[in-house]
């Protein structure tokens, strides 16, 4: 089974109510996980980043002001939380997970965190709920290793993952993929090494294939030694902000397609929640529990 990161303060923040982020979905899929036999035992607990180690990778005005919460209220907007310690503190463990999950990935083949995926994090700035961008940080982390030279970090949230495209577009080691709605947040997007932006209402057939042909074109253009996969959910057609039409067993075959294809090809892969924004919980974590059921983490 593959070791799974999760820490109770990816549900821990007080947000107003009616808040469209769904904080408890983190917890939920926790439990749902214990109560489908995964033992208390078998969660790693990961540590919060250290503000210093992060601060060289970012400006690190904006890591001190986000810290000490000195942002301004635009920018506060822009990252759409109030700013809290406890604010700071998830952030910093959530992104702490998804760096502690690719260090896993590459002893065990692979590992999921059960947050991540702030792809909308930039150098200087947050946006949509993403204040530190894990995913280019565990790429980073992967590239320490010293038989780790390049990283694909493929991006199946609905969303585009823009933060990561900018922080890693002059880093040849890591390769930005991107499947979202064209559509959608952010309407500004930018260049990742690869965008495929769909229409709105795509179904399955057209949305797997489009994700197998990305696949395909990353492993012949870029050939990584190790993938970053966000798992978002927010493609499903129940979800509130994605408007594709994807259904649960449509998420399901891209994630067994995605660890299917690191398994064949030798590649260790982490795994990150991404996005899901349905505001029934049950039904959103159910959504979310396809990857744990396409990764072998329950049977
Ligand atoms: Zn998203």
């Amino acid at each position: 089974m593959p070791p799974l990161v999760f820490h109770p303060i990816y549900s821990q923040l007080d947000l107003p109510v009616r808040h469209r982020f769904p904080i408890e979905k983190y917890v939920g899929i926790h439990d749902a996980l214990v109560g489908l036999g995964v033992s208390e035992a078998h969660f790693r607990r990961p540590d919060a980043l250290k503000p210093s180690t992060i601060s060289s990778i970012y400006d690190p005005n904006y890591i001190g002001q986000l810290c000490s919460g000195e942002l301004s209220p635009k920018a506060m907007r822009r990252i759409g939380f109030p700013w809290s310690q406890q604010l700071v503190e998830r952030t910093l463990t959530a992104a702490g997970g998804t760096v502690l999950t690719s260090s896993l990935a590459l002893e065990h083949g692979k590992a999921l965190n059960l947050t991540g995926g702030y792809h909308h994090a930039f150098a200087n700035f947050g946006s949509g709920f993403c204040m530190i961008n894990d995913l280019y940080l565990a790429a980073l982390n992967m590239l320490q290793a010293k038989n780790i030279d390049r990283v694909l970090i493929f991006d199946c949230d609905v969303h585009q993952g823009d933060g990561t495209a900018k922080l890693a577009e002059n880093n040849e080691a890591i390769y930005t993929v991107s499947i979202h709605g064209e559509k959608n947040f952010p309407y500004r997007k930018q260049a990742s090494n690869l965008d495929f932006g769909l229409a709105k209402a795509t179904e399955d057939d057209e949305f797997l294939s489009t994700v197998e042909q990305a696949w395909h074109m990353a492993m012949t253009y870029f050939q990584p030694d190790a993938v970053i996969y966000d798992a978002g959910v927010d493609i499903h057609v129940d979800d509130d902000l994605g408007h594709l039409h994807i259904s649960t067993d449509g998420v399901l075959q891209r994630d067994r397609f995605v660890f299917e294809q690191c398994e064949k090809l030798g590649i260790p892969v982490a795994a990150v929640i991404g996005g899901g924004y349905q505001r029934d919980i049950d039904a959103l974590v159910k959504v979310h529990l396809q990857l744990f059921k396409a990764a072998g983490a329950y049977t």
